[in-house]
C-alpha cells in the first residue's frame, strides 16, 4: 500500500515536472511568436497604408489636373466650347470614379471618418466648385473677376482633398512609423503638383480675357512658384540618401527639366509678355497642355515612389510571414521534441525504475535482510534515489559478510574453532591445481595419547574439555595463516608451506612440551585432588608426490612415535 502510494507520487512528480518543462517552453516561445506575428500584421499594414497613399494621391492629382479641362473650358469660344465642354464631362466622371474608389478603399482599410469626409465633404466642396466653373461657362456675360472666382474655387476643393490626405498621413503614421517620411514626401508632391498647376490657372483668366496680367495676379504666380521650388527643395531633402536610386535621379531631374525649367519659364515668359504689352506666345488652352504636359514628370515621381514602397512593403510582408511561420515552426517543433523525450524517457526510463525498486521493496518484505530494505520502502517517500542505492549497498555488504561467515561456519569444527575436514579438502582440491606444491608442504599429525581411556574414566564432555585445551596448545604454537584441522576425534593435522624441516622440529617440539605442562583438574564426582596430565604423539613428513603420499608418511611416523612409547615426535 505504501509503496503504491510511493510510486504514484514518483509519477505525479514527473508530470509536474513534465509540465514545467512545457511551460518554460511555452513562456519562451510564446513572446517570439508574438512579436513575429505583430511584425508580420504590421508590414501587412504597411502595404494598405502604402495603398491608401496610393488611391488618395491620385485623387488629389485628379482633382487638382480637373483645373486643366476646367480652365479649357472656362477658356473656350463658341467653335471648341463643346468639344471642351464634353472633355471636362468626361473627365469629372474620371474624378468621381476615382473618389468612389478612394470611399471603398478607406472603408476597407478602417478609416471611415476619413471615408466619410471624402464621400460628404470633398465631395460637396468640389461639386459647389465645379458649380461656379459650369455658371462661368454658361454665363452671357463672363468677367474675369467670375473666372477667376471659378478657378479659386477649384482650389478649394483641391484644399479639402489635401487636408483629408493629410489627416489620412497622419492616421497612417499614428499605428506604423514605416510610412513616416515617404508619406510626407507623397503629400510634399501632390502639394508640388497642384502648386505648380496654381503658377499657371493665376494668371488664366486675363490670358484667356487677352488683358494685362494684374499685380495680384502676377504676384499670386510668384508665390506659387516660390512655394513649388521651396517644396521641391523640401522634398529631395527628406528623401533619404539610400534611397536615391538611378530611378530616382533620373525622374527627379526630368522635375527639374521640365516643370522648374521649361514650366515655369512659359509662365514667367507670359507675364514678362503681359509687362511689356507684347502679344502673348500661347493661348490659354496651349498654356495649359504645355503646362499638364510638365507636370506629368511630378507625378511620375510619386508614382514611382509609391511603387517603389509598395515593392519594398511586398517584399517585407513576405520576410516577415517567412519569419513568423519558422518561428511558429520551430516553437511547435521544440515543443513536440520535448513532449517526445519526456514521454519516451517516462516509458523507458522513469517507468522501469519505479519498476524495479517496486521490485526491490517487494523482496525485501519476503527476505531476511529486507528489514533494512522495509524500512527504505516506509520512509516517507523524501529520499533521494542515492540514498536509496547508498542503503542497498550497505546491504548488499552486511550480506557478503553474512555470507562469508556461513562460509567459514561450514568450515569450521564447532568444538575447537579449527578448520574441519570440509577446509581440508577446498584446500587440497586448490592444491592440486598445481601438484608440485606439495613437495614443499610438510605436514605434522598430532594425536591424543590414550584417549579412549580419558573419556571412559572422566566422561565425554570432560575428554571435550581437553580436545579444547590440545587444540589451543596447537594454535599457540603456529602461525595464523597456517592450517589446523580436526581430523578425527583426537587426531589433528597442521599444514605448512615452504618452511624447513628444523623449524617444523621447532614447532613440533614445543607442542608436545606444551601439551605436557597441561595440567586438567578432575571432575568433582572423581573426589580427588590430584592433576590429569595429558601427551600427545606426532608423526611429520616434509614433501611428497601426491597429498596421499604426504599424508602415509607423517602417518607412519605417527604410528612409529606411538609404537616408540607415546609423547614423542617422529620425522
Ligand atoms: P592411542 O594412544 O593409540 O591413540 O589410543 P587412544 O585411546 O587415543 O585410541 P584412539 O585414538 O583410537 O581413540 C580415540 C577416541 O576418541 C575414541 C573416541 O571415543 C574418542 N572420541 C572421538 N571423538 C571424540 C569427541 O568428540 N569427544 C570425546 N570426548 N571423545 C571423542
Ligand atoms: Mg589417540
Amino acid at each position: 500500500m505504501t509503496n503504491e502510494l510511493h510510486s504514484e507520487q514518483i509519477k505525479a512528480r514527473l508530470l509536474i515536472l513534465m509540465l514545467v518543462v512545457i511551460l518554460s517552453i511555452i513562456f519562451i516561445a510564446l513572446p517570439q511568436i508574438l512579436e513575429s506575428k505583430r511584425y508580420y500584421q504590421q508590414s501587412q499594414q504597411t502595404l494598405v497604408d502604402i495603398q491608401n497613399l496610393r488611391v488618395f494621391a491620385e485623387l488629389s492629382n485628379k482633382i487638382s489636373r480637373e483645373r486643366a479641362p476646367a480652365n479649357k473650358a472656362m477658356s473656350s469660344d463658341i467653335s471648341n466650347l463643346a468639344i471642351n465642354l464634353n472633355a471636362l464631362q468626361k473627365y469629372r466622371i474620371e474624378v468621381d470614379q476615382q473618389m468612389d474608389l478612394t470611399v471603398t478603399m478607406l472603408e476597407k482599410s478602417g478609416f471611415y471618418q476619413l471615408a466619410q469626409q471624402v464621400d460628404v465633404e470633398l465631395r460637396s466642396d468640389l461639386q459647389s466648385a465645379r458649380h461656379q466653373v459650369d455658371r462661368y461657362i454658361h454665363a452671357d456675360q463672363r468677367t474675369t473677376t467670375q473666372m477667376n472666382a471659378a478657378i479659386f474655387s477649384m482650389f478649394g476643393a483641391w484644399d479639402s482633398c489635401r487636408n483629408i490626405f493629410q489627416q489620412l498621413i497622419a492616421a497612417a503614421k499614428k499605428n506604423n512609423t514605416s510610412v513616416n517620411d515617404f508619406a510626407s514626401i507623397v503629400l510634399l508632391l501632390a502639394d508640388l503638383r497642384d502648386q505648380a498647376g496654381r503658377v499657371a490657372s493665376t494668371i488664366m483668366a486675363p490670358l484667356s480675357a487677352q488683358q494685362k496680367i494684374p499685380e495680384e495676379n502676377h504676384l499670386s504666380s510668384l508665390l506659387a512658384q516660390e512655394q513649388a521650388k521651396y517644396l521641391w527643395r523640401l522634398m529631395d531633402s527628406m528623401q533619404p540618401e539610400q534611397l536615391k536610386t538611378p530611378q530616382y535621379l533620373e525622374l527627379h531631374k526630368n522635375v527639374e527639366a521640365n516643370f522648374l525649367g521649361q514650366g515655369l519659364s512659359a509662365v514667367n515668359r507670359l507675364i514678362s509678355e503681359s509687362q511689356h504689352n507684347q502679344t502673348y506666345f500661347l493661348t490659354p488652352n496651349q498654356l495649359t497642355e504645355y503646362m499638364v504636359s510638365r507636370f506629368s514628370s511630378v507625378v511620375d515621381l510619386q508614382t514611382y515612389l509609391l511603387e517603389a514602397h509598395a515593392l519594398n512593403a511586398r517584399h517585407n510582408i513576405h520576410i516577415a510571414q517567412r519569419k513568423f511561420f519558422l518561428t511558429l515552426f520551430i516553437s511547435i517543433l521544440s515543443l513536440g521534441v520535448a513532449i517526445f523525450i519526456m514521454i519516451y524517457t517516462r516509458k523507458n526510463l522513469f517507468e522501469p525504475l519505479i519498476q524495479a525498486r517496486n521490485s526491490i521493496v517487494a523482496l525485501s518484505s519476503q527476505a531476511d535482510l529486507g528489514q533494512e530494505l522495509n524500512n527504505l520502502a516506509r520512509h516517507d517517500g523524501k529520499e533521494s534515489l542515492s540514498e536509496a542505492i547508498e542503503s542497498l549497498k550497505n546491504m548488499l555488504i552486511q550480506r557478503d559478510a553474512f555470507e562469508e561467515q556461513l562460509k567459514n561456519m561450514a568450515n569450521t569444527d564447532r568444538l575447537t574453532g579449527v578448520s574441519n575436514r570440509t577446509a581440508l579438502d577446498a584446500y587440497l582440491k586448490d592444491m592440486e591445481m598445481q601438484p608440485q606444491r606439495f613437495q614443499t608442504l610438510n605436514l605434522i599429525v598430532v594425536d591424543i595419547d590414550n584417549f579412549k581411556a580419558v573419556n571412559d574414566c572422566y566422561g565425554h564432555f570432560f575428554g571435550d574439555e581437553v580436545i579444547v585445551a590440545i587444540s589451543s596448545c596447537l594454535k599457540n604454537n603456529v602461525a595464523h595463516s597456517d592450517l589446523i584441522i580436526r581430523f578425527g576425534g583426537d587426531e589433528f593435522l597442521i599444514l605448512l608451506e615452504k618452511t624447513h624441516t628444523d623449524w617444523i622440529i621447532q614447532i613440533a617440539e614445543s607442542i608436545l612440551a606444551d601439551v605436557s605442562a597441561l595440567e586438567f583438574d578432575l571432575p568433582s564426582k572423581v573426589e580427588s585432588n590430584e592433576k590429569l596430565k595429558i601427551s600427545v604423539s606426532i608423526g611429520i613428513a616434509s614433501g611428497a608426490e601426491s597429498w596421499q603420499a604426504l599424508f602415509m608418511k607423517a602417518d607412519q611416523s605417527l604410528f612409529k612415535a606411538k609404537a616408540g612409547g607415546r609423547n614423542r615426535l617422529i620425522v
